[in-house]
């Protein structure tokens, strides 16, 4: 049947220089704009397997691209390697054990996400040179995705132009086509600046920037009733004003989080928002100023390619664990609680099995869920491009994201087995969608059926520069 034993073998060949990557990169988590050192790694690679590479991507100093092949449509194989702070983590542990240093860890498993992606961008470069077939095989290494929205920045810069597909995966759970549920969201930023005066003896004089800023809460929290119910908004305070009570608070700013399921949704939540501060500053005669920090769109779905990596998941058939595999995730499973095992069924729409800890089965399309849902910046992909996603099982079922076990099993036999699994999965759908052209014009027609009821607008104004970091020993 068509060429997939051949793709596969390449991943079986290609894995453990790919492998070796992920746990590298592991061992050097860095985070948001920062990835200066996971990025050298991913674009060693690329030279060392034979790709071009474009560096510097949309200006983004750890974004990385490597391409190969000639004529014919493009694939995107998309992949990551930024971390998170606070989620350092001994592997292979199942109890808290952060590691020295500076507390980051690979708490989402991006060091396998983009290895894996890698991974499957070689096996697809393979078999294009083996059969002469037209067409390009891009690996884009994209940092920041954790707070950053690089994808959403390269994608404001044209990046992703011109590609006919892209493919990718997240370390999860079970294994499956992901669905597209992700929330658009915006970080915007409230600043208010009034007078500062002495609060006992000249009180009249003082405008309080902290009372805008608690007015505009309480505004918000009444807007909560009379939103769409999928709609998220969450706040932090940057700063409060100070420390001294007897000071009428001269400034305070606001961070929000505004999250809706669709970019026309959230645009209007962003207005909503923003008249709620305004109508703060003008009870309190203070002014305000309102910036977007990021912003990324909600996923968009795509059926036909969505059914063409069903197909190949099953085609493949699950991974295959063996019995210290299961033992070690008995063990992570043993630290969480039972309602984060049982939400986690729910989140795929199925009835616990106590058969495992591991998912050694795949998850049918189309069952009933209760998804918990975030936002990505896979999303912005997913309205230039027709965009697809799995979800391999890596991690014990029940497994919280962003979490101290998901960095104690990021670089375990398991998780190598299903990093080459899942590369398997991309490869083979997108030598798909280069044997069948006729894939390929069914997912843009999905995808431009979408943009006719809504185009895509990119949700971060021209103006917005990704908040880069500088290279480390450029200090
Ligand atoms: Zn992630």
């Amino acid at each position: 049947m068509k060429n997939e034993p051949d793709i596969w073998r390449s991943v079986d060949q290609h894995a453990p220089d790919l492998i070796g990557l992920s746990d590298r990169v592991w061992g050097m988590p860095e985070i948001c704009y920062t990835e200066y050192r996971s990025v050298a790694e991913h674009t060693a690679m690329l030279r060392d397997k034979g790709f071009q590479i474009t560096e510097n991507v949309a200006g983004i100093p750890t974004a990385v691209i490597g391409e190969a092949g000639q004529g014919g449509p493009i694939i995107a194989f998309l992949g990551e390697y930024d971390a998170l702070p606070g989620l350092s983590q001994e592997a292979g542990v199942a109890e808290p054990r952060p590691l020295p240093g500076n507390g980051q860890g690979h708490g989402c498993g991006h060091n396998l996400l983009g290895s894996a992606a890698l991974l499957a961008a070689c096996a697809l470069k393979d078999w294009l040179e083996a059969t002469g077939t037209p067409g390009r095989v891009r690996y884009y290494g994209c940092p920041a995705e954790e707070g950053g929205a690089a994808k959403s920045f390269m994608a404001r810069e044209g990046a992703f132009d011109g590609v006919a597909v892209a493919i990718t995966w997240h370390p999860h759970c079970f294994n499956e086509v992901a669905p597209a549920l992700s929330l658009a969201n915006t970080r915007m930023d409230f600043e208010f600046t009034g007078r500062a005066s002495h609060a006992a003896a000249a009180p009249h004089l003082g405008r309080s920037a902290l009372d805008a800023a608690q007015l505009m809460c309480t505004g918000v929290q009444y807007l909560r009733e009379h939103v769409p119910q999928e709609s998220r908004i969450h706040y932090s305070f940057l700063d409060a004003g100070g420390v001294a009570p007897n000071v009428v608070q001269a400034k305070a700013k606001l961070r929000f989080a505004i999250r809706s399921p669709d970019l026309p949704g959230m645009f209007e939540l962003n207005e909503r928002v923003k008249r709620i501060a305004q109508g703060a500053a003008m009870m309190t005669d203070t002014r305000v100023d309102i910036s977007i920090m990021s912003a990324v769109s909600n996923l968009l779905p795509n059926a036909p390619l969505e059914e063409a990596m069903q197909a190949n998941l099953e085609r493949l058939g699950p991974p295959v664990f063996d019995e210290a595999d299961r033992a070690f995730a008995a063990e992570i499973q043993a630290t969480l609680q039972a309602s984060d095992i049982a939400s986690a069924w729910r989140g795929v729409g199925l009835a616990p099995r106590d058969t495992a800890a591991l998912c050694d089965f795949i998850v049918p399309r189309g069952t009933a869920r209760e998804p918990m849902i975030g936002s990505t910046d896979v999303g912005d992909v997913s309205w230039i491009v027709p965009t697809v996603q799995a979800h391999a099982a890596t991690l014990a079922i029940g497994t919280p994201g962003h979490s101290w076990q998901v960095t104690a099993q990021g670089k375990t036999p398991a998780a190598h087995k299903v990093l080459t699994w899942v590369a398997k999965v991309m490869a083979a759908t997108a030598q798909d969608c280069l044997t069948n052209p006729d894939l390929i014009a069914r997912a843009r027609a999905d995808l431009d059926a979408r943009l006719a009821a809504a185009p895509y607008v990119c949700p971060i104004p021209a103006e917005v520069r990704p908040p880069l970091q500088p290279r480390p020993d450029a200090a």
